[in-house]
């Protein structure tokens, strides 16, 4: 389909469409939603919190999830917002379709309003009829409404929402159609809420139905035709399916709507493609003017053009995410993305890194409405430009290992790259399939794609997490769900699940209201049963951040007893649903029993450790950024009562006057004693004050600051639920053990505090004092002594190796005299004192040298070990001995083998006892071959 770019819309007035900008549509929904008295919440992050089955937030619903299944409460029973959605199933068709495709998209723009048992159809048809036809002006002949009606006949028609598009709006009724399961009901996945859905479609006019004169083609709304766009899906979910398929009510019903901000963008606007929407406008005009084409040339490179818009949107917004670039899951998406942004840029003529430029314009042009992306300025540019400039390097590698491939090709006559040599190239080094496809188009190669597209498969069947919405299962969980349910039906834990003062008390008396033994509910455990526990409220630490569960003890006391009726060791800790907080442990004496009361009562010491290197990660975390600056950001972080490890972005390897700058302000700060300093608020408003937030944490409404240093100016402020001490000097003492990589632009130190601190200093100074001993110096000179001892050393070493030369020529000159005649060949075997193999092939040459004609095998003991060297000279070998086989025979001997050229072979064996005898055999094996000679 080719259309000039025209505007669809009249002049007519008040018939016509408002023209309005991406950010005047995101903001007139959210304005439009607000006003109907809905809370306006922040995209989530592109990275999916607490959501194993998903790899990247691929639908507005994505952070409602929970709430839909019942395990979390809302914030509020009416919420719109704009979320942030990548799609990538890993199907490179999928990825193909970028590009050619006016709609196609990795990263997209999803508005939506959701009613969590609130409002339900009548007002979500109301609305969003009010929303596009009032304040946006759609003409009502074009808009086209569809409802559920069941094609296999078993599931309700929806009769309710078509009664609410007629009542509730003028739409036309002939405009109102009927639709089955695949286009009108809605399901989260196999099992779970489930239900009809209403769509609002949009007619662009006959002119663009793209399958004019296709055979079949009926063209109207769900014809798969470019002329009828769906702009809206309003899904009301009222049912839950079961896992036999039943169909339950829900108590509460709920409304989730989607409407896809790209599509609305390009109908207000009146354009073609989504491209020439003001969303991607001043990306595209940023790569022409980088490369100083023309309109008409950027025309001619539609694709490479649009790839390049479509892929540096979506990695500037995933790297704003905190997503960096690698070979697993989610980091490998951004690679694979980021990469083939890069080739498209090679295909119309960039030679240098171009993304970051991209990536400029995406922050200035979206920055207002996602902050992240101005907050993270450098960190993005500096993640782009180094995946950039790594794939440029592999990039050769690549194109070398490339030819070699048909290199070989060619000599056996084939021109077909094997799948498996594509695959190789693609998952290795990051070449896409299309890159392969045409470097070996210029050779003439074509590419077994079917081959590459198995390989993939297989590659994506080990690896991939699913996509899809899968509801917690397995028995275990379902287990915990129903428990949860029946706590709370009954009261005995509170609409938040289970009281958790993890930060108020390590020990507090309280309740078992549950016992579960391999998978089973149980009224009563016995000493040695590994169980799983919950209390009404726990102290204990659940892992979490990066901060690893506490231990302890539960424990029944009866009166004043010393000794626990009964005692069961924590081990771990868990959330199998939020929350429900379960203890694990082994019942150490005694019967446990359900109603039981019971003291918990945390390992103390061990928390307290495990708090000292939790703060000295934010004070770490704190002047990292100080000392390297402000592109430190956290990339990982693992906080145990023995050490800490923090990984951050940095994109090269700490220098030692860094690393002591970094250790000393981290210590600095103790003996400070800063106080901290923990505050409840908002997000936003910690946000704006400066707080840290950390990539990947799911924060509510109401978060957790923690500030260290004094009250009017705290020079470290983290979002952070985990335990702190309550001034810095409780941390002792702070020493980085390591300071390594862990792949592209990512570090990693590990540190220890307090106790281990202490230890480590310790040890270490044991060990100086022993040396001081042995060195008969005092300790703070040990490291002059040790060099004077290594100089030493080293005059030793010359001498004896000068000494060890002497006694090798000595013995070479002794050797001379034990030349044997074998049939007119000379020839000497002998046994040698050579300490190495050096000096023993030195004395082999020094023989042969003087020998002029002549048959050598020279043997010795190295550490244990029997050796050999052979050597023959050419006119014996013209005469066919070799050394190689010579050697070989005699190797036998001694239990070993070796081989060389004919002039000069080694040897090696295992059995030094029988070296002499191994000699002893040269002159009949000499013999013996001239006798051969003969014959
Ligand atoms: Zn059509
Ligand atoms: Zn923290």
């Amino acid at each position: 389909m080719h259309h000039a770019i025209r505007t669809l819309f009249s002049d007519e007035g008040e018939k016509t469409m408002r023209r309005m900008t991406g950010a005047e549509i995101r903001q007139s929904f959210l304005d439009f939603f607000a006003g109907k008295g809905h809370l306006i919440v922040p995209s989530a992050s592109l990275v999916p919190v607490g959501d194993p089955t998903l790899l990247l937030t691929n639908a507005g619903m994505n952070q409602f999830k929970n709430i839909f299944l019942g395990l979390e409460e809302p914030r509020s029973r009416r919420v719109a917002d704009v979320q942030k959605c990548m799609r990538v199933s890993g199907h490179l068709n999928d990825l193909e379709a970028v590009g050619p495709s006016p709609y196609h998209h990795t990263f997209f723009e999803m508005l939506g309003n959701w009613s969590f048992g609130d409002y339900y159809k009548k007002e979500a048809i109301a609305w969003a009829w009010e929303l596009v036809t009032d304040w946006w002006g759609m003409e009502k002949e074009r808009l086209w409404a569809t409802v559920f009606r069941d094609d296999e006949g078993d599931l309700p028609t929806d009769d309710e929402a078509y009664g609410y598009w007629l009542s509730e709006t003028d739409i036309p009724r002939q405009q109102v159609l009927h639709f089955g399961r695949r286009d009108n009901f809605w399901a989260m996945g196999p099992t779970g809420p489930c239900g009809p859905c209403s769509e609002l479609h949009y007619d662009r006019g006959p002119d663009y139905c793209d399958k004019k004169g296709v055979p079949g083609h009926v063209c109207r709304v769900n014809g798969d035709c470019t002329r009828f766009l769906e702009i809206w899906n309003l899904v009301f979910i009222q049912y839950n399916r079961d896992s036999d398929g039943i169909l339950h009510d829900l108590p509460a019903r709920h409304v989730d709507t989607g409407l896809g901000l790209e599509r609305l963008a390009t109908l207000s606007q009146g354009v073609e493609a989504n491209y020439d929407s003001d969303l991607f406008t001043p990306i595209l005009h940023r790569i022409r003017e980088l490369r100083g084409h023309s309109q008409a040339e950027m025309r001619q490179n539609r694709v490479p053009y649009r790839v390049i818009a479509d892929h540096g949107r979506a990695v500037t917004f995933l790297v704003g995410d905190g997503v960096i670039p690698g070979n697993e899951g989610r980091n490998y998406v951004l690679r694979m993305i980021l990469r083939r942004a890069a080739r498209f840029g090679r295909k119309i003529g960039f030679t240098e890194p171009f993304l970051g430029e991209v990536a400029q314009v995406v922050i200035d042009h979206y920055g207002d409405h996602y902050q992240e992306l101005r907050r993270r300025r450098e960190f993005i540019l500096n993640v782009i430009r180094q995946e950039e400039e790594r794939f440029q390097r592999t990039l050769d590698v690549g194109l070398a290992l490339l030819d070699t491939v048909m290199d070989d090709l060619q000599k056996r006559g084939e021109t077909v790259i094997p799948g498996t040599d594509a695959f190789r190239l693609y998952d290795t080094y990051g070449f896409p399939l299309d890159l392969t496809r045409d470097v070996g188009a210029e050779r003439g190669f074509t590419v077994d794609e079917p081959g590459f597209a198995a390989a993939l498969e297989e590659q994506r069947a080990r690896g991939r997490a699913s996509q899809q919405f899968a509801l917690p299962d397995g028995e275990e969980i379902g287990l915990y769900l129903r428990l949860l349910e029946e706590l709370k039906a009954q009261g005995r834990i509170g609409p938040e699940g289970v009281e958790h003062p993890y930060d108020e008390t390590t020990e507090l008396e309280t309740v078992v209201l549950a016992i579960v033994r391999n998978g089973e509910r149980v009224n009563r455990a016995r000493e040695g049963d590994e169980v799983e526990v919950v209390l009404a409220a726990t102290p204990f630490y659940v892992e979490s951040g990066g901060q690893v569960s506490d231990t302890g003890i539960l424990a029944r006391y009866e009166g004043e007893e010393e000794t626990p009726r009964w005692e069961i060791e924590v081990l771990d800790m868990a959330r199998p649903v939020p929350g429900l907080i379960v203890h694990r442990g082994k019942v150490k004496r005694g019967q446990p029993r359900v109603e039981d009361p019971v003291w918990a009562l945390v390992d103390v010491a061990r928390r307290m450790d495990i708090a000292r290197n939790h703060t000295a990660t934010h004070l770490l975390h704190s002047e990292l950024r100080y000392i390297l600056g402000e592109h430190v950001q956290q990339a990982g972080s693992l906080v145990a009562p023995d050490r800490l490890r923090f990984d951050f972005t940095h994109g090269a390897m700490l220098t030692q006057e860094q690393l002591d700058a970094v250790e000393q302000s981290v210590n600095d700060a103790i003996l400070a004693n800063y106080p901290l300093e923990m505050e409840q608020t908002t997000y936003q408003q910690a946000v704006s004050a400066g707080a840290i937030a950390l990539f990947g944490e799911k924060y509510g409404e109401q978060v957790r600051v923690i500030k260290i240093g004094w009250p009017e100016e705290p020079f470290s402020q983290e979002l952070c639920g985990g335990t702190h001490v309550q001034q810095t000097g409780d941390i002792g003492l702070f020493r980085i053990l390591s300071e390594t990589s862990v792949g592209a632009g990512v570090r990693r130190i590990e540190a220890v505090t307090g106790r281990a601190a202490q230890q480590l200093v310790q040890k270490r100074l044991g060990v100086l004092d022993a040396a001081a001993v042995h060195l008969g110096s005092p300790p703070e000179e040990v490291d002059r002594a040790v060099l004077r001892l290594m100089a030493q050393l080293h005059e030793q070493q010359k001498v004896i190796a000068d000494l060890r030369r002497e006694l090798a020529r000595l013995e070479s000159e002794a050797l001379l005299r034990k030349v044997q005649q074998v049939a007119g060949v000379q020839v000497v075997a002998a046994r040698t004192r050579a300490a190495d193999m050096d000096t023993l092939r030195e004395m082999t040459d020094w023989l042969r040298d003087r020998l002029g004609s002549v048959v050598i095998v020279l043997g010795t003991v190295i550490n244990d070990k029997p050796n050999f060297v052979a050597a023959v000279t050419p006119d014996l070998v013209e005469r066919g001995l070799k050394a190689g086989s010579l050697i070989k025979q005699v190797a036998r001997v001694v239990g070993g083998g070796g081989g060389g050229r004919p002039t000069l072979a080694e040897a090696g064996g295992r059995d030094p006892g029988r070296l002499d005898e191994a000699l002893a055999l040269v002159p009949r094996l000499v013999h013996d071959w001239l006798r051969e000679e003969q014959s």
